[in-house]
């Protein structure tokens, strides 16, 4: 992992993380930086690890780290990164998905009251949002 470096993520960190039969080498930076600059330098410190490799995959996500203002409508609500919550900081967000997935089941458990009721959008709005 590299931290801290200008020139391979000025804002986030850069990995090379070996896998079972590759190696996944990724950075994360924002959308004032050109991504070009950083995998450069990134893919120039991979060297060892990717030579004489070739390329299987290349794929970049947005983080996305401020709560949706709209999390639920009708029956359908947003929980993990689709909801954005993920920490601004650091980007963990497996806590907050598992968190807030679980949040919300028991909300839909508690309002369903054992399967006698439909849920409301204001039955997920009350328990899930709240908590
Ligand atoms: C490079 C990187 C490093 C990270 N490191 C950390 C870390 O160290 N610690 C940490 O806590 N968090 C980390 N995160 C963030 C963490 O991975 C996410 O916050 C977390 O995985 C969110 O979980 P989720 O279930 O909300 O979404 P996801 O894990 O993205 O799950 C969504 C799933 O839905 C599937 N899907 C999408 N569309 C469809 C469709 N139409 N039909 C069916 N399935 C679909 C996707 O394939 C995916 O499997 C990292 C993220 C990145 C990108």
């Amino acid at each position: 992992m590299h931290i801290g470096n200008d020139h391979v993520s000025p804002d986030f960190y850069a990995w090379l993380f070996p896998k079972c039969d590759h190696v996944a080498v990724g950075m994360g930076t924002s959308a004032q930086n050109p991504i070009s600059n950083t995998s450069t330098a990134t893919k120039a410190r991979a060297n060892l690890k990717i030579e004489g490799g070739k390329v299987i995959k290349v794929e970049a996500h947005p983080m996305p780290q401020h709560p949706r203002p709209i999390r639920v409508r009708g029956q359908v609500t947003l929980v993990g990164d689709t909801a954005g919550y993920l920490t601004h900081c650091s980007g963990e967000g497996i806590y907050f998905a598992a968190k807030s997935g679980r949040l919300c089941v028991e909300a839909i458990v508690k309002a369903t009251k054992g399967g006698e009721n439909m849920i409301s959008e204001d039955d997920l709005k009350r328990e899930y949002l709240r908590k």
